[in-house]
């Protein structure tokens, strides 16, 4: 019966009529209510409840569009609050406050704990809190902003349609002015190994293991890795990562501080070999064997861990979405190609998010989500994703926006460096934190801020300053003038610009 349902779904989509496939549906409704039975009208379905896809559908609403979200887990929130950015910065948190008090950090301040154990299952727990609370205040926000949620798997029939298969097995039909596409990303496998997310885990395995294994190897020393890798190593494993490039922190870091904080990883206890590729990893008794091989010389070794994470990336998420019944053509990444509205080929279908091109971050999901439904009203969409921050939550942080020093170098921009080391800042002195420095890029000529690097504490606090900077057109000398509160971390990145703008700072 459902393969009929969805048949004539298709039939009435293939001839592109809203209406005729509201007949349908209410003829279907009729015959077959417990399977299909309601069809819902709206300005915009939104297909994905991530960061681009909830914060678009609540945006729209309160636009005054009528709103429909379609998610097919049962919470909302997509990677990033299930298992991406909220779990992994509960247990990077946590996971520090563990390692502040085991490593002696705190009796380093006079704070004696004895006996300090870890209790894995109540430090999963506060996770797993987080994410709910977290979770279900998007369903809050959808009712408050009167957004209808469908729990169901969306698939596109039509450039206006899109039928929902609830888990019931029953369908519900939204018509749609438009349909926006935040179908995010997924783990990207790597080829020959498979994962069974205990042994061999993903970031979602690693995000709930049920002990800390002795050895953990990690293929990959890109953003995720090194997150996760930090929270198992501060919890008490020998942290192995194995890069294929020759340098660690994944793409648009700057190299400066890719070394600095390889240096600052491997006095925490970090392993790493880089220029090495993973060639085959298999389970071995209770662990698992990794046969890897120098990029260089082709040496080869194998390596024994307990738990292997790959954190070799991620790819956009498309499956069963019904691209093909709208002729709408992945790219050689799997990526949904839009123009600068991110309007697809078919004019009443966006996309956003990881499922587009650029930077898989949650706020760059967001800022194209709420662009592109005020696009759709008429509004200016425009994001400069040179604006685009990147944080890595480690400790200490690193984070970064604009330009790196290699990226002006290739492009023959000519620039002034200005910097300042966390040694010389009054409160990460305070603090006892001192690890890292600010680093400014400024356009030679005309003192504007081209890029802002750091590494240090509350680095993805204060880069939010610099990209208002940046965003605001400001010169070196613009941040330099402004008033920053004493004793705070942000004097630092005060410092970088003023040394950026006069060639010094006051306080180095
Ligand atoms: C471990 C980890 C840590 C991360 N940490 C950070 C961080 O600190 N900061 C940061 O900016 N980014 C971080 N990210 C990346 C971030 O999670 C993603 O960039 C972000 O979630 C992308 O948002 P999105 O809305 O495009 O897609 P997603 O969050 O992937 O959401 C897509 C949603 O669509 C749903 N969906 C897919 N297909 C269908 C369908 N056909 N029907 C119905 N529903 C569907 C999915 O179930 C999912 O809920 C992290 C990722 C991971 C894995």
């Amino acid at each position: 019966m459902q393969c009929n349902i969805r048949h004539l779904v298709n039939l009435a989509a293939k001839g592109n009529s809203a209406a005729g496939l509201r007949n349908h549906g209410a003829i279907l409704g009729a015959l077959y209510g417990r399977f299909y039975s309601t069809t819902h009208d709206a300005d915009l379905v939104v297909i994905g409840s991530g960061p681009g896809g909830y914060v678009a559908s609540i945006k729209a609403a309160q636009l005054g569009m009528k709103t429909v979200c379609i998610e097919k887990n049962d919470t909302l929130g997509g990677t990033c609050l299930n298992v991406g950015c909220i779990p992994s910065k509960a247990l990077l948190n946590n996971s520090h406050y563990y390692h502040m008090a085991h490593s002696g950090d705190l009796a380093s301040r006079g704070i004696l704990v004895d006996n300090v154990r870890l209790d894995l299952d109540v430090l999963m727990d506060q996770k797993t809190k987080a994410v709910k609370s977290l979770t279900g205040g998007i369903a809050q926000l959808f009712k408050k902003n009167k957004v209808t949620h469908l729990n169901g798997f969306g698939t596109i029939t039509g450039p206006n349609t899109v039928v929902a298969k609830m888990a019931d097995g029953s369908e519900e039909v939204v018509n749609a002015k438009n349909i926006m596409i935040a179908t995010g990303s997924e783990v990207t496998p790597f080829p020959g190994i498979e994962i069974d997310e205990e042994t061999i885990v993903s970031s979602t395995g690693a995000l709930k293991m049920k002990q800390v294994p002795k050895r953990m190897g990690l293929i990959g020393a890109g953003v995720i890795g090194l997150e996760l890798g930090s929270v198992w190593g501060r919890l008490g494993a020998e942290v192995t990562a194995i890069e294929f490039l020759s340098s660690i922190g994944g793409a648009g870091i700057d190299q400066e501080v890719s070394k600095s904080f390889q240096k600052i990883l491997t006095k925490q206890g970090f392993k790493f070999l880089l220029g090495t590729k993973v060639v085959a990893a298999s389970k071995s008794g209770s662990g698992v064997t990794v046969s890897v091989e120098n990029v260089k010389d082709g040496s080869k070794q194998e390596l024994e861990f307990d738990v292997l994470l790959v954190s070799v990336g991620r790819r956009p998420y498309t499956e069963g979405l019904g691209l093909e019944n709208v002729g709408i053509v992945k790219d050689d990444r799997g990526r949904v190609p839009v123009n600068s509205v991110f309007q697809t080929i078919v004019p009443s279908i966006y996309a956003i998010g990881d499922c587009i091109h650029g930077p898989m971050l949650a706020h760059k999901a967001e800022d194209e989500g709420i662009v592109c439904v005020e696009g759709m009203q008429g509004g200016h969409v425009h994001i400069d994703y040179n604006c685009v921050p990147s944080v890595v939550y480690t400790h200490p942080e690193v984070a970064w926006v604009g330009k790196n020093e290699e990226e002006l170098k290739n492009e023959g921009v000519a620039y002034n460096v200005g910097k300042f080391p966390f040694m010389a800042n009054s409160r990460a002195k305070t603090n006892n934190d001192t690890d890292g420095f600010v680093k400014v890029l400024a356009d030679k000529q005309t003192d504007r801020v081209l890029g802002v690097h750091i590494i240090g504490p509350a680095a993805g606090e204060l880069i939010n300053e610099a990209v208002l900077a940046m965003e605001y057109g400001a010169s070196a000398e613009d941040v330099a003038r402004v008033c920053h509160a004493h004793p705070t971390c942000a004097e630092a990145l005060r410092e970088a610009h003023t040394a950026a703008s006069f060639g010094k700072p006051i306080n180095f």
